[in-house]
């Protein structure tokens, strides 16, 4: 039996507010398929509270990427940069993810994803990477998606290092990024100009976070394969589903 992998579902914005959609991107889909999993997206609910529910029917949860977090999670005020927020789907990820964490679930956070993870645990975002002097690298690339933009540095000892290397190109779609990071969580890969690219749970078998989109990487090469093979392997060995 394949394991099931819950995808956490996203709803779009529209500015005249008449039609909403409930979404994920199919590359998440098509990247848990490749590994060996079956995926169920999850809507975003009104009754948050039910998520215990469905993540019982699941072995592992991807948190997908999307939209900007409500600084109001991690007590800040929003600055102009601030990009479209949905403060009611935040807190289903957040609550999801807490949910995942407790039931000891494998997690896979892909960069808004890695950012609700940390700030599900007591981490703080940067609003907005323009302004922050140091950070000066291409991290909102334009084009492909599946480009290669920039390079990470993966920390010895880490997960992920063992599963794709020292060094590595990534793609990048981000202007936010994770600035405090949770006590829950060790950072794991930077940019060169310090950006936390890469997160991974302390004493937990797979919970981790990057900034970058392997899944989209991955329709073009197999560079970042490892990562949603493991994610998926973990859900057979911890075994922890529930089910
Ligand atoms: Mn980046």
């Amino acid at each position: 039996m394949k394991p099931v992998i819950g995808v956490l579902g996203n709803l779009s914005t529209v500015e005249d507010g008449a039609v909403t959609h409930a979404f994920v991107n199919q590359s998440y889909i098509e990247a848990v398929e490749k590994a060996g999993g079956i995926p169920l997206v999850f809507p975003v609910g009104t009754d948050w509270k039910s998520t215990a529910h469905l993540l019982e029917r699941v072995d592992g949860l991807l948190v997908t990427g999307g939209l900007d977090v409500h600084p109001f999670y991690y007590d800040e005020e929003p600055y102009q940069e601030l990009g479209a927020i949905l403060p009611n789907m935040d807190l289903f990820h957040i609550e999801a993810i807490r949910k995942a964490v407790e039931m000891q679930m494998p997690i896979l956070g892909i960069c808004r994803g890695a950012q609700v993870m940390n700030v599900a645990f007591g981490g703080t975002l940067f609003q907005d990477l323009n302004h922050i002097p140091t950070m000066v690298l291409k991290h909102q690339q334009a084009g492909s998606r599946t480009l290669g933009m920039h390079y990470v540095e993966i920390e010895e000892g880490s997960q992920l290092r063992k599963l794709i290397g020292a060094r590595v190109m990534v793609n990048s779609m981000h202007h936010q990024s994770i600035k405090e990071i949770s006590p829950d969580f060790r950072v794991v890969a930077k940019a060169s100009d310090g950006v936390v690219e890469a997160i991974e749970r302390k004493e937990y078998g797979f919970c981790m976070g990057v900034q970058w989109h392997p899944e989209e990487m991955i329709r073009v090469s197999s560079a970042m394969k490892p990562i949603f093979q493991s994610f998926v392997n973990a859900t057979r060995t911890e075994n922890i589903g529930g089910k």
